[in-house]
């Protein structure tokens, strides 16, 4: 047992029914696949295997219009006070491809005593509280891994487990609230959570996603996200006896990435707001190259500044071979979403009092990254992100605390009061 008390006595009361749900949810294997044609939705069957468990307990849990729908999200309504404000609670039930996520086997340390944490099914895993600073301030907490072979799932299944476990206890409970919309979606690590969510169905005035990381934290400013596909076409010829006919793409490209900064504007040299232009992948032969770069930014000028930068390069390729296409193509992944949710402060005014009344201070934080929020915000629906007490995200190292997942239970259940009063 912890031997650290618990932030409030409500989520004392919740921590039981978090972590058994927790440990239950990072079982099941749903990990999204990178790269499914848009057809395929979700990009892996094997995610539907987590949302029909969360429907059939939300049926249990006693919501009588739960639907798990064509596009595999999970939708049901906890009926609030009459008139009272509609609100969402989203999570999403698929983890990322970026690490193993089949065959998770959940360790939970009890009553963690600081030293370092080395993973019993791969010893080289190990979380230092030298290295992390979170972890050197949860001794005291009972600590969840994974073995080492995988990641754990706390991305985003402690979320799950804390929304699932706060409309089971306000179920029992009839006292004034707000009503609210829970939505579970899929293929958030891939990007596309939130392609077919129909938010004038939701019908929700604001939601939140559980989605974060350290307690306390309310993230209203995600990156801008542009991805662009530089597309080098060249000439193919045999190389015996290609003089003064052949056009390498293979050269073109790598004179792209070359043409990029390397010690400023990239992810490995920038922190905070700083954005950056990040070429991911390429594909490349003689005929043809496919650079995939990302561009990032918090701040909207310098987005589209990072984004000319991969244009004018891509013009000095061409002009130097007026023998290749050089071509791009861009896609619009999401934008931050801090100028739309700063319109209406309630929204975060309202997380920040629930997570007083949880028992910790409120902690303003920024995302270098996007989450479902963010698309759903520029859809219509401000949606803010908070905090699950999951840590380490897509790693093997990843781990959550129980007794700050408990906190994140117990907050959402205030969330759900301060809503309703
Ligand atoms: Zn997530």
């Amino acid at each position: 047992m912890a031997s650290v008390p618990f932030s409030s006595p409500l989520a004392a009361e919740l921590s039981e029914g978090v972590l058994e749900r927790f440990l239950r949810y990072v079982r099941v294997d749903t990990q999204a696949e990178e790269g499914a044609p848009a057809s395929t939705f979700p990009s892996t069957a094997k995610q539907l295997d987590l949302s029909r468990i969360l429907a059939d307990e939300l049926r249990a849990i006693g919501l009588d219009d739960v639907e798990l729908n064509e596009f595999g999200y999970v939708i049901a309504t906890l009926p609030g006070t009459p008139g009272a404000p509609v609100i969402g609670l989203i999570a999403h039930v698929d983890t990322t491809p970026e690490s193993p996520g089949t065959g998770v086997s959940p360790i939970v340390h009890e009553d963690y005593a600081g030293e370092p944490i080395v993973l019993p099914g791969d010893p080289s895993q190990i979380l230092d509280p030298a290295d992390e600073p979170a972890l050197a301030a949860r001794v005291g907490h009972d600590i969840v891994t994974s073995d080492g072979t995988t990641l754990l799932g706390a991305d985003d299944k402690a979320g799950v487990a804390e929304i699932m476990t706060a409309v089971a206890y306000l179920r029992g409970t009839s006292e004034s609230r707000a009503t609210v919309r829970v939505g579970f979606t899929v293929d958030e690590e891939v990007g596309r959570g939130a392609d077919h969510f129909d938010v004038e169905a939701f019908g929700a005035e604001a939601a939140y996603t559980l989605d974060g990381s350290g307690v306390g934290e309310v993230e209203i400013e995600t990156f801008s996200a542009r991805q662009l596909k530089v597309r080098i076409e060249g000439r193919g010829e045999h190389p015996g006896t290609a003089k003064g006919k052949l056009v390498n793409a293979v050269k073109l490209a790598a004179d792209l990435v070359a043409g990029l900064p390397r010690d400023t504007l990239s992810p490995e040299t920038t922190e905070g707001r700083e954005g950056f232009v990040h070429p991911s992948r390429i594909v490349a032969t003689v005929e043809e190259a496919v650079v995939t770069i990302i561009v990032r930014d918090h701040d909207d000028e310098e987005f589209e500044r990072h984004t000319e930068l991969v244009l004018q390069l891509a013009r000095e390729i061409q002009e130097r071979e007026p023998r290749a296409r050089v071509s791009v193509e861009t896609w619009d992944q999401y934008h931050n979403m801090r100028s739309v949710i700063e319109q209406h402060p309630r929204i975060v005014a309202n997380a920040e009092e629930a997570i007083r009344r949880a028992g910790v201070e409120p902690v303003r934080s920024i995302i270098r990254g996007g989450t479902d929020g963010a698309r759903l915000t520029a859809m219509g629906l401000p949606t803010p992100n908070l905090f699950t007490g999951g840590q380490k995200y897509h790693s093997r190292r990843e781990w959550a605390s129980v007794q700050d997942m408990a906190t994140a239970a117990a907050m959402v259940v205030e969330l759900v009061r301060v809503w309703g009063e």
